[in-house]
């Protein structure tokens, strides 16, 4: 196992066709997992810890609020990098909380892995065993209100 003196935060989601390639990622990466916090939506965050042992904060299912949940925790500050398989080949009956936990992670400047291949390069970035931090972009509480309306 990694250790790392500064854990970050990760929160894990991967739709149902998408969650035997998570598992597979989780697996070959849970040394490294293992030394940070994990948070995952309710049937993701079930398999990880009863495949593979890791502890897991874990939110609702992500279609009755879990993506919800997790965009909180993103707006508040909590989460550092999102790993998130989502699936690009059928329409989910929460696609609008999916677009938004999207959003709110663009909006916060959270670092998304939506597939295997920027999972690895975010996994094995040496900027996540040391510290790295996203810089939380300082959003004017007015400025949606100052935005002139289409
Ligand atoms: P689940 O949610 O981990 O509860 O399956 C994932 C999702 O569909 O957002």
């Amino acid at each position: 196992m990694t250790s790392v003196d500064d854990p970050r935060h990760i929160a894990l989601v991967a739709h149902d066709n998408k969650k035997a390639e998570l598992l597979r990622w989780a697996e070959f990466n849970s040394g490294t997992l293992r030394a940070h916090v994990l948070y995952a939506t309710g049937t993701t965050g079930t398999m990880l810890e009863y495949e593979l042992g890791l502890p897991v904060i874990r939110f609702l299912g992500g279609p009755v609020g879990g993506d919800q949940q997790l965009g909180a925790k993103i707006a508040e500050g909590t989460i550092d990098v999102l790993v998130f398989f989502w699936d690009p080949l059928e329409p989910q009956p929460h696609d609008p909380d999916v677009k938004a936990l999207l959003r709110i992670a663009a909006v916060w400047n959270i670092p998304v892995a939506y597939n295997v291949a920027t999972a690895d390069l975010v996994i094995s970035s040496p900027l996540l065993a040391n510290g790295y931090r996203p810089i939380r972009p300082e959003i004017d509480p007015g400025a949606l209100e100052k935005m002139p309306l289409s």
